[in-house]
């Protein structure tokens, strides 16, 4: 052995031109640590499904005629940490140097840095070949300035890889569909199942139990629903351009329950593509090729406005975050610009409290491990804005319950889009909003045992006093934010009885959060 090369958990990218020859002097590592499975408590199915598609993945290259030393959770030598096994291996195999694929969590690439930096080992660096802009997208983009605009990079992105263009055009002439989207699904609706995969993992889950790894949620190990390889992530992708695409777009921020459109409420049109496009079993314009390709073969049932709307997500959304991640790390993560510091309510653990919009969101986390971006934005996100929840508290559960939730993407969402806590880097105005909001896009309040119509008394929805709440709290900062002003000119009509009834219900609510 010549060359020790690392393949980390979400470095699964079988196109990678490392694997393009095979050279027998080329040991490929992977490895399952408590180092990753300790960091934060994580949903089953994540810490499950990771190391599913990681041996998968392993048994793949090796069934290729690669060579590759696959150390599991409980092998003898595994010393549980990346860095001390990587010493181990070098020495075994007499090595110098490592060959790497840039980890896109800070917390690996700092660790891998500095250990090498201490041990005098030579760290030779490869690009994983799986995002569109760099780390230094920002930069490049933005060259001038801290003001960074999703749709300034989002369109910067487009032309650049020709996406959804007609010479130097947006195809059909408009940039953003977003106005045609947005829209309530109706009360009664026929929506697909979504594909869920039927993988045996019992032999994990009995490692996971026997290693008392802790982690949260529930787990079907026998009939693990997500993709664990290319091939089920290239029949998910499939899957979602015959059935979801064509609503994608329309009702991609609704909200559903199981009594309006049945078994799918839980993800209703979206793709479930993250977990696949996380650990790079699948590429980003693979995905987004594959989608344009089905719309343009079937524009009667497939809208621009459909296709526009999802390749937003991953070419724009996706690679922004990921760069502003990057320009910010590692301050970024102790960002708290409005000083948050409750800690996180229990039923973000239980699902257990009346109020009908947490209580669905958080049950499906807990059993898929997943939720929608705006059940993520606007119900357990605007729910802890609302509530001044700490940034940090609210990281680490998105961080552990998501099945996609991986740093780099799961940060500048939660602190940055969010809670506000970067101060507004990312999101122009804090993304709050009262039952008001709930009503229009979902149904979760037709099940709820509070009131959407009342702010204050009895049975008034949390909702409402919080969020004048926070608008109180908060004048200083927002007043004079221009897209905040209505907001501030509604308070300030207020009677001085209605502002301080408003603010008494929210305080009562917040002094018994635990019992909402
Ligand atoms: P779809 O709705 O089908 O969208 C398609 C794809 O677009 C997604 O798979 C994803 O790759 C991409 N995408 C869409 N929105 C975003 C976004 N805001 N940022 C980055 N990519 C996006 N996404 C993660 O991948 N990991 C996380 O840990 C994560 N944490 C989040 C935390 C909060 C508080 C919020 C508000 C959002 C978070 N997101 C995260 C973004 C988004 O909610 C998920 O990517 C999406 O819900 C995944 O489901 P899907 O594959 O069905 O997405
Ligand atoms: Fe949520 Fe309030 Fe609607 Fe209940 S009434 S579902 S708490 S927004």
């Amino acid at each position: 052995i010549h060359t020790l090369r690392l393949i980390l958990g979400d470095q699964l990218n079988a196109r990678h031109s490392w694997f393009r020859e095979k050279d027998a002097g080329v040991l490929y590592v992977m490895m399952e640590l408590k180092q990753e499975t300790d960091y934060v408590v994580h949903h089953r199915q994540k810490v499950l499904a990771f190391f599913a598609a990681m041996r998968a993945f392993g048994n793949a290259l090796n069934t290729s005629g690669h060579q590759v030393n696959y150390i599991k959770l409980d092998d003898d030598t595994n010393e549980q940490s990346l860095t001390q096994n990587l010493q181990q291996l070098m020495k075994k195999y007499e090595v110098t140097t490592l060959e790497c694929q840039q980890p896109d969590e800070y917390r690996l690439d700092h660790q891998l840095k500095s250990w090498a930096g201490a041990n005098n080992i030579h760290l030779s660096w490869f690009d994983t070949e799986h995002f569109l802009t760099g780390r230094n997208s920002l930069k490049e983009y933005f060259p001038n300035s801290e003001n960074y605009l999703m749709e300034t990079f989002y369109r910067r992105v487009r032309k650049q890889y020709d996406i959804l263009m007609d010479g130097g055009r947006p195809t059909g002439g408009r940039w953003n569909y977003d106005k045609e989207n947005q829209k309530k699904v109706p009360a009664s609706h026929d929506v697909e199942l979504p594909l869920i995969f039927s993988n045996d993992v019992s032999d994990i889950d009995e490692l996971l139990r026997s290693s008392e790894i802790k982690t949260m949620g529930q787990a079907n190990a026998a009939q693990l629903i997500w993709p664990v390889n290319r091939k089920q992530s290239k029949q998910l992708l499939e899957h979602f351009c015959q059935f979801g695409l064509p609503d994608f777009g329309r009702y991609q921020d609704t909200m559903a329950t199981e009594n309006n459109v049945g078994k799918a409420h839980w993800s209703l049109y979206h793709s479930r593509l993250s977990f696949s496009l996380n650990t790079k079993m699948l590429h980003p314009l693979e995905v987004v090729n594959a989608a344009i390709d089905a719309w343009s073969k079937n524009k009667d049932t497939i809208s621009l406005a459909q296709i526009e709307g999802f390749c937003r997500q991953i070419i724009g959304w996706r690679e922004f975050v990921r760069g502003i991640y990057w320009a910010h790390m590692p301050d970024y993560k102790n960002l708290n610009a409005l000083n948050h510091t409750r800690p996180l309510p229990e039923f973000y653990w239980t699902a257990n409290t009346k109020m009908a919009c947490l209580h669905y969101a958080v049950k499906q986390s807990l059993d898929y491990a997943y939720a929608h971006h705006i059940q993520r934005l606007m119900v357990t996100g605007n729910f802890a804005l609302l509530a001044s929840v700490s940034p940090d508290a609210l990281d680490d559960w998105y961080l552990g319950i998501y099945i996609d939730a991986i740093e780099w993407v799961e940060l500048p969402n939660t602190c940055g889009m969010s809670q506000y806590a970067d101060g507004g880097l990312i999101a122009t105005k804090p993304y709050i909003a009262s039952a008001n909001y709930m009503q229009k896009m979902g149904h979760y309040c037709k099940e709820c045992y509070y009131d959407p119509k009342k702010k204050t008394g009895e049975k008034a929805c949390p909702f409402n006093s919080l969020y004048w709440h926070f608008i109180e709290r908060h004048k200083e900062r927002f007043k004079d934010n221009h897209r905040m002003s209505m907001m501030y000119q509604v308070w300030n009509k207020k009677t001085e009885e209605e502002q301080q009834a408003l603010m008494k219900q929210a305080e009562t609510y917040l002094d018994n959060i635990n019992e909402l």
